[in-house]
């Protein structure tokens, strides 16, 4: 008979409490993802009390009351409990949470103390629930402390058999600044030889040398870690921890994510009705104030505006097709300049471009849904959710050959068995040269709807991806290495 096992999940915002990018995604449906598979898996799942949580609906009851140590301080934490679709959720407070206006900043102050206190507090939460996990399951660095400190727990016999799990969304932000605060809260640097110095007091790299088993979440992203162009400085440390380090796909809600039950949608449709796109193309059009026009090919990005995504890429490679037929939407936030670029860009092309400025969840559908092809020339991208979802709503991806995107996207080849289109060098250039191969195809319409087709046929679900976890589960509880990269 299987063997229960039980998991604390960590995260810093799960959909639909809270969600500002993928990592929202994820922990609002892996936890039940993994419970539909498998009554033996009893997920809970632990985010902070953020100001701007959802809670409408949720039956929210308090469950626990405790002091987290601070140097000579207490600070008080109080936990309440509400339950998610089957899953037991447990919602943290205390002042460094409440406090913070949102829920990331790119102040450390605010950040390096919330994330600290979360994480401490969701370790001491167990000596308060009669529950006690056989793994911690953490993600991103704001939840590394979690790890690290039970690794220093490890003779307390509250705390001894519990296995770890350091999940990676995105390296590049390791919680550098956090120090005082880890220190504060009686975390020291790690002693991890292989360890740079700088990287010893960054709470993602110290929980990575800390933790039984490291999750990229692209298995291409988890073969880009140990290498100098991704590994942010850690490669040489990564690859001492090779063993225990394996990359698993994300999926996507397919409930949430379908174009034929979407009530976002001016008309539903799906892989048989794929005319209907039309229908979302024409009202996308309309009220977004573009010319009205079905055969102009429609271009979208959907995405935090940031480096990382080369939405820069964009507004330049599009600058460099001025001669050719297109209409463009960019809908995201994020980094001023980039906002300003976007903004820029529809000046200069006012009948043609659409900067709309801000997060959008029901736009993003109709987004989906309206448009033909999804850019996403991402510097890196460690798994990335916005192509699934383009697939998966008919829109065809086109995007770097990099991370997630390059484990999701099939490129497109004469043989017909493409999904999208993928590119090598992150410049204008070689975006503009991808984006008019993709266009040639645009125009005939029938390799095109196979095309789309192709995209809408693949198996992104979470099932998918929580088949791999729970094998991951095992092996930990077995003492295994990790199987990796796969
Ligand atoms: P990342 O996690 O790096 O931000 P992903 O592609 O993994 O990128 O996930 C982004 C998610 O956030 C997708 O679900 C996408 O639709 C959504 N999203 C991003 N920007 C916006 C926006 N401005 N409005 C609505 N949804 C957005």
């Amino acid at each position: 008979m299987a063997r229960n096992i039980k998991i604390l999940f960590l995260a810093a915002e799960a959909d639909p409490f809270v969600k500002v990018g993928g990592l929202g995604d994820v922990a609002g449906s892996l936890p039940g993802a993994l419970r539909a598979l498998s009554p033996h898996l009893d997920v809970r799942l632990c985010i902070p009390l953020h100001r701007s949580l959802n809670l409408d609906g949720f039956e929210v009851k308090p469950f626990a009351s405790y002091a987290v140590p601070r140097g000579g301080h207490q600070m008080p934490a109080r936990v309440f409990e509400t339950n998610y679709s089957g899953t037991p959720v447990y919602l943290i407070d205390g002042s460094p949470i409440s406090s913070a206006q949102s829920v990331y900043s790119s102040d450390m102050s605010s950040d390096g103390e919330k994330y600290t206190f979360f994480s401490l507090a969701a370790l001491e939460l167990l000596q308060h629930v009669h529950w006690q996990p056989n793994i911690i399951h953490a993600n991103d660095w704001h939840t590394a402390p979690t790890v690290y400190a039970l690794h220093q727990r490890l003779s307390d016999p509250h705390y001894a058999w519990i296995k770890s799990i350091m999940e990676i969304h995105n390296l590049p932000y390791m919680g550098g600044g956090a120090s005082p605060f880890l220190n504060a809260y009686g975390l020291h640097p790690s002693s991890n030889p292989y360890l740079p110095d700088w990287a010893r007091h960054f709470p993602l790299p110290m929980a990575l040398a800390a933790t039984d088993a490291i999750v990229a979440v692209s298995p291409a992203y988890a073969r880009e870690l140990l290498t100098p162009e991704f590994g942010c400085g850690l490669q040489d440390f990564l690859r001492t921890r090779a063993n225990v380090l394996c990359g698993i796909l994300n999926g996507i809600d397919l409930v949430s994510w379908n174009p034929k039950s979407d009530p976002a949608l001016s008309k539903n449709y799906d892989v048989d009705e794929l005319a209907s796109r039309i229908d979302n193309k024409a009202s996308l059009q309309s009220t977004l104030g573009l010319p009205a026009d079905p055969g102009i090919p429609l271009l979208a990005m959907v995405t935090r505006m940031d480096p990382q995504k080369g939405v820069d890429i964009v507004v330049e490679g599009l600058r460099q097709m001025a001669d050719q037929s297109w209409q463009a939407i960019f809908l995201g936030t994020g980094i001023p300049y980039l906002e300003e670029a976007v903004r820029a860009l529809q000046e200069e092309f006012p009948d043609r471009v659409r900067a709309e400025i801000r997060y959008d969840a029901h736009l993003s559908r109709q987004v989906y849904a309206g448009t033909d092809i999804l850019l996403m020339p991402s510097r890196y991208e460690p798994c990335g959710l916005a192509q699934m979802i383009a697939m998966r709503y008919g829109c065809v991806p086109l995007g770097r050959a990099t991370g997630g995107l390059n484990d999701s996207i099939h490129a497109y080849t004469d043989t017909l068995n493409g999904t999208g289109f993928l590119f090598d060098d992150a410049s204008a250039e070689a975006f503009a040269n991808c984006l008019r191969e993709a266009l040639l195809v645009y125009n005939d319409k029938e390799r095109w709807s196979k095309l789309q087709r192709n995209g809408m046929s693949q198996d992104f679900s979470w099932e998918n991806a929580a088949k791999q976890y729970s094998d991951l589960y095992r092996q930990l509880l077995n003492n295994k290495d990790v199987e990796r990269f796969r």
